[in-house]
This record gives C-alpha cells, sequence and structure tokens, in this order.
C-alpha cells in the first residue's frame, strides 16, 4: 500500500512539472470584421529557457523575453546564461482591477505590460475589442 502511494505522488510531480515547463503557440484571431488582426501568440517557456510574453504597441506585435531555466538538464552548459529581465515597474490595469508587470521591449526598449495567460488576451492588442480569440481553424501547437 505504501508503494503505491509513492508512486502516485511521483506521478503527480511529473504531471505537474510537464505543464509548467511546455509552452504552446495559440493561433489568435480578432472576430470583429472590420479589424481582422491576427498573430501566433506563445505562452510559457520550453525545458531549457523561461520566457514572458507581452504586445509591444509601439513595434505592433507580440514580443517575447527569454531567459534561461537554471538547473534544466537540457541547457547547453557552454550557452550563455541569460538572467531574468528586470521589470521596469508595476502599473494598475483599471479594466481589470489586476497589476500589470512592465518591462523593456527587446526591439524598440519601449514599455510593454506582461501578458501572463491566454485567460489575460481577450482584447484585441489592435483595435482593443473583446473579440481576440484563437483561430480554431490552425492549429495549437506545443513545444518544449
Ligand atoms: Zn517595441
Ligand atoms: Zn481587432
Amino acid at each position: 500500500m505504501k508503494a503505491v502511494m509513492v508512486s502516485i505522488t511521483f506521478l503527480a510531480i511529473i504531471a505537474v512539472t510537464t505543464v509548467v515547463f511546455a509552452g504552446t503557440l495559440f493561433n489568435m484571431k480578432c472576430e470583429s470584421k472590420t479589424c481582422g488582426f491576427e498573430a501566433g501568440v506563445m505562452f510559457g517557456g520550453g525545458m531549457a529557457f523561461q520566457q514572458l510574453t507581452g504586445y509591444c504597441q509601439s513595434c505592433e506585435k507580440f514580443v517575447y523575453l527569454q531567459w534561461t531555466r537554471k538547473g534544466s538538464p537540457l541547457v547547453d552548459p557552454n550557452a550563455e546564461i541569460v538572467e531574468p529581465p528586470e521589470p521596469l515597474g508595476k502599473i494598475l490595469d483599471l479594466r481589470t482591477g489586476s497589476t500589470l508587470t512592465i518591462f523593456a521591449c527587446p526591439d524598440c526598449k519601449g514599455p510593454f505590460a506582461e501578458i501572463k495567460s491566454l485567460e489575460d488576451l481577450k482584447h484585441c492588442p489592435a483595435c482593443n475589442k473583446p473579440e481576440f480569440a484563437i483561430d480554431e481553424s490552425k492549429p495549437t501547437i506545443v513545444f518544449d
């Protein structure tokens, strides 16, 4: 009986780890007829790196910051260690009441807000209407 308990715990840990470490690419589309903005958006990192997602209003595209997942056996020991990015600050989003963390865009160095998950991405970044949804005609891709 004890052995069974141990293996269930082990399985649970594997399941949680897999969810946390895998990233997902969603093909998103604005359903507003006057907009039609489309973009692939990635959430989560891979086995060797961690990643955060945001939308840069200046560059008009989704941007990503990646850093090394320390301690991962998949990190190339010869590769340069990338430290986690320092946030520029936090702002309160009055629309949702949640706190947004602001980082510098990797391209233009302007500020962008982190989008933590797909649930936080209901509004189209181009037209701001709450009609941004997964494009069901395209595949959702899971990567490591
Ligand atoms: Zn930018
Ligand atoms: Zn739109």
